[in-house]
C-alpha cells in the first residue's frame, strides 16, 4: 500500500532524521534521500511534499550543494530548512549574505499568524537558531512571514506556489512551536490526511510477509534486544513455526535476561508460537576470553564466536530460505544509503551476517523505522513493556563492562551490582529520565575494611547518562541519596565489592560504554 509520503532531502544537516521523525509523529510517512537524487525519481514516489534540510555550505558560494530549480514549478509544497531556506530564495531571486550578525541558539521570532505554517502560533514564539548567513531579501513573489531583531527574513512564503522558507529549525525541542509549525506544512500545506499508523503497519506487514515468505522457512538470530525481540514477534505473527529463532546465551548478559526472554519466546507463550533454540555457549566464550584483556580484541572473539555458534545451530535446521534482520531506517542512513551523512558505521546486526548459511533472501520488515516506531509496534504486537522499552544493550554484552580479563566470577558481580542499581533508579522514578544505565566491573582493586578485617577487592563503576542520540552524552546529574543507597546495598549484598565509582564523564571526551 502507498502512504502519503512526505520526502526530506538532506543538505548535510544535522538533524535531517530528525526531521523526518517529527514527520512521522505526525503519522505522516517520510523518507530521506540525498539532495543529489535525480528530480525524476522524487517525482515517481508522488510525494505530498518536500523538505529542504539545513547544511553548512553558504549556497552564495560555487560547489555548495544545490538542486534542480524546476523542484520548486512542479505543484508539489516545499519547505526549506536554514540552508534549505537560504537555497530556496538564492535559486529564486532572492539574496543571501554572510549575516552582519550570527544567530545561534534560542532566538525570539515574530510571526505571521496569518501564514498556513504559523496557523495557532504564538505571534512572538521561541525558535532554534543556527545560522551565519541570513536571507537579506526574499525573492520575489514571496511575502515575508516572520522576522527577528537580527533577521529580516526569518520566514517568507508564496503560498500560491506551496515555496515556504524558514530560517530556523522547527524540528529541534528548543523551537517551543516546532511541532506545531511541521504539523501545519504537512496537513494544511500539503494536505496529508495521516495515514502512517502503527496498528495499520503491523496488519499491512503482517500480510505482506505471509506473501513474501510462502511456506518458506525463517531464521533469525534473537539477542533480546528491541529491535530483534519486534522482529521476532513480527516474523511469529506472520508465519508461526515456520520460523526459528536462535538465542545465544554467551554468559554475558545482564542479570535476568535470558528467563525474559525465554519468558516469551520460549515453548508455552500461545502468542508466539514459533521454533525456538537457546544455546548455552557460556562455556565456550569463557575458554575463548581467558586470558584476554584488549577491548578490540574482545569484542572480536564475542562477535566471531557469535557467528560460529548460530551457523552450528542453522545447520541443525537444515535448509533455510530466509534470514531474518533486525536493521531499523536509522541504520539504513547511517551506512550511507539514505540522506547525505556520511558513513558513520556500516550496520551489523549482533556480530555480523554468517555468509556460510545458505539462504535465499533477507527479510527485513523494521528497515522503513524509527527506534520509536519500532518499540509501537512492539506494543501493538503484544510485547512485554520490559523487552520493547529497554535500554541499548551492546553485542558483546557484559564483556566490554568488565575492565581487562572477563572471567564467570566478574560476571556475577557486574550482573548483580547492575541488577541492583537498575533496581534502585526505577523505584526512585528516575527510569524514564535516564537514556542508558549500568554498572561496570573496574580492573582496579583496593585496600577496604569490613568487620575489622581487611579486605582487597573489586571496585564497581556506576555510569548513568542522558542522551538525545547516542553521538553525544550527558553524565546524569544522580541524587545523592540514590547513590547512597545503591553504594551500600552493593557492597552489602555483592561479594567482592569494597567500593563504588560514579562516571561523572560525558561523551566526548568519555564513551558510553566502557571499552
Ligand atoms: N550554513 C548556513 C549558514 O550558516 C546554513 C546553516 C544551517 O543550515 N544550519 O547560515
Amino acid at each position: 500500500m502507498q502512504h502519503e509520503t512526505v520526502i526530506v532531502l538532506d543538505f548535510g544537516g544535522q538533524y535531517n532524521q530528525l526531521i523526518a521523525r517529527r514527520v512521522r509523529e505526525n503519522n505522516v510517512y517520510c523518507e530521506i534521500y540525498s539532495y543529489k537524487t535525480d528530480l525524476s525519481v522524487i517525482k515517481a514516489k508522488n510525494p505530498k511534499g518536500i523538505i529542504f534540510t539545513g547544511g553548512p555550505n553558504s549556497v552564495y558560494l560555487e560547489d555548495s550543494p544545490t538542486i534542480d530549480p524546476e523542484i520548486f514549478n512542479w505543484g508539489v509544497p516545499v519547505l526549506g530548512i536554514c540552508y534549505g531556506s537560504q537555497l530556496m530564495m538564492h535559486l529564486l531571486g532572492g539574496h543571501v549574505c554572510r549575516a552582519p550578525e550570527r544567530e545561534y541558539g534560542k532566538t525570539e521570532v515574530f510571526v505571521d499568524n496569518s501564514s498556513k505554517m504559523f496557523a495557532d502560533v504564538q505571534p512572538s514564539t521561541i525558535c532554534w537558531m543556527s545560522h551565519n548567513d541570513y536571507i537579506e531579501q526574499a525573492a520575489p513573489g514571496f511575502k515575508i512571514t516572520a522576522h527577528t531583531v537580527n533577521c529580516p527574513v526569518a520566514a517568507a512564503e508564496n503560498a500560491e506556489k506551496g515555496l515556504y522558507a524558514i530560517q530556523f529549525h522547527p524540528e529541534v525541542l528548543h523551537t517551543a512551536e516546532g511541532k506545531k509549525m511541521l504539523h501545519n506544512f504537512v496537513y494544511n500545506v500539503c494536505g496529508c490526511t495521516g495515514d502512517w499508523k502503527m496498528d495499520s503497519f503491523v496488519e499491512n506487514n503482517v500480510k505482506a510477509l505471509r506473501e513474501e515468505i510462502g511456506d518458506g522457512k525463517v531464521l533469525c538470530a534473537l539477542s533480546g534486544g528491541v529491535d530483534s525481540s519486534v522482529l521476532a514477534a513480527m516474523l511469529a505473527k506472520a508465519v508461526g513455526k515456520q520460523l526459528t529463532c536462535v538465542f545465544v546465551d554467551h554468559g554475558l548478559l545482564r542479570k535476568n535476561e535470558k528467563e525474559e526472554v525465554c519468558a516469551v519466546f520460549g515453548p508455552g507463550n500461545p502468542n508466539f508460537d514459533i521454533n525456538f533454540v537457546c544455546v548455552d555457549a557460556r562455556e565456550r566464550y569463557f575458554s575463548k576470553l581467558a586470558g584476554v584483556t584488549e577491548p578490540e580484541r574482545k569484542r572480536k572473539i564475542i562477535g566471531e564466536e557469535f557467528i560460529r555458534v548460530f551457523e552450528e545451530e542453522a545447520k541443525k535446521i537444515g535448509k533455510v530460505d530466509f534470514l531474518a534482520q533486525g536493521t531499523i531506517y536509522p541504520d539504513v542512513v547511517e551506512s550511507g544509503l539514505g540522506g547525505e551523512s556520511t558513513v558513520i558505521k556500516s550496520h551489523h546486526n549482533v556480530g555480523g551476517l554468517p555468509d556460510t548459511v545458505d539462504f535465499k533472501e533477507l527479510v527485513e520488515p523494521l528497515r522503513n523505522l524509527f527506534k520509536d516506531e519500532v518499540r509501537q509496534v512492539g506494543r501493538e504486537l503484544g510485547l512485554p513493556e520490559y523487552l520493547v522499552s529497554r535500554q541499548p544493550f551492546p553485542g558483546p554484552g557484559l564483556g566490554i563492562r568488565i575492565i581487562g580479563e572477563v572471567t564467570p566470577e566478574k560476571v556475577a558481580i557486574v550482573q548483580d551490582a547492575d541488577a541492583i542499581w537498575r533496581e534502585e533508579i526505577a523505584k526512585a522514578g528516575l527510569d524514564k529520565e535516564i537514556n542508558q544505565y549500568y554498572a561496570a566491573l573496574t580492573n582496579m582493586r583496593s585496600v577496604g575494611v569490613m568487620g575489622d578485617e581487611r579486605t582487597y577487592d573489586y571496585a564497581v563503576a556506576l555510569r548513568a547518562v542522558t542522551t538525545t542520540d547516542f553521538m553525544t552524552a550527558e553524565s546524569y546529574n544522580m541524587p545523592w541519596d540514590v547513590l547512597g543507597t545503591v553504594t551500600s546495598r552493593i557492597v552489602n549484598e555483592v561479594k567482592h565489592v569494597n567500593r563504588v565509582f560514579y562516571d561523572c564523564t560525558g561523551k566526548p571526551p568519555a564513551t558510553i560504554e566502557l571499552e
